[in-house]
């Protein structure tokens, strides 16, 4: 499997993460998945996907625009943004994904320690953007929601569900990754 992440702006570049932080996230998936890992340069903007009340992007209209790059085969796009996603039934999302399909979108708006008014710390944001990329790539792969709260395919809709997460698979996840993929 290949990796590309994409940066997601709006117009103006409004949104796009730093590509220091982008080079980080590519790292870290490389080491972590032993796969090839490619940050595009260039933004795609999801401008027409922001609605301007909610201060948010509709996380599965991105999906349907990933699927439009026609991502290569074997090969999935994640989209990474620092804007804040939601689906119309909640409230928000930190991330989305097809499941079985090349495309998946994450947000790294809640998942910085600033959100929460504290002080910023880009190694804890790396790690939760790692947990959650690892999240939606698994569903990409086939794998639905562990009942295990350690295993990365856990559900967890709060930052703090995510760092009691490890960054892995549990035994039985990894067993139907390796036979999924
Ligand atoms: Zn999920
Ligand atoms: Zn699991």
């Amino acid at each position: 499997m290949g990796l590309q992440l994409l940066p997601l702006s709006r117009g103006g570049g409004d949104g796009a993460p730093s590509v220091a932080l982008l080079d980080r996230l590519a790292a870290e998936a490389a080491r972590l998945l032993a796969i090839a890992c490619h940050v595009e340069p260039q933004a795609m903007s999801i401008e027409p996907l922001f609605d301007d009340i909610r201060g948010q992007a509709w996380s599965t209209a991105i999906l349907a625009r990933l699927q439009e790059r026609r991502p290569a085969r074997n090969s999935v796009i994640l989209g990474v943004t620092e804007l804040d996603l939601y689906v119309p039934v909640l409230t928000f999302v930190f991330g989305e994904a097809q499941l079985n399909g090349p495309c998946a979108v994450i947000s790294a708006h809640r998942l910085r320690e600033e959100y929460y008014g504290l002080e910023p710390n880009e190694d804890l944001l790396v790690e939760r953007l790692m947990k959650e990329a690892l999240h939606e790539l698994g569903h990409t792969q086939g794998l639905r929601h562990c009942t295990d709260w350690r295993c990365v395919m856990s559900s967890a809709h709060t930052a703090e569900r995510i760092d009691l997460r490890q960054a892995g698979f549990c035994p039985v996840c990894a067993r139907l990754l390796t036979r999924l993929g």
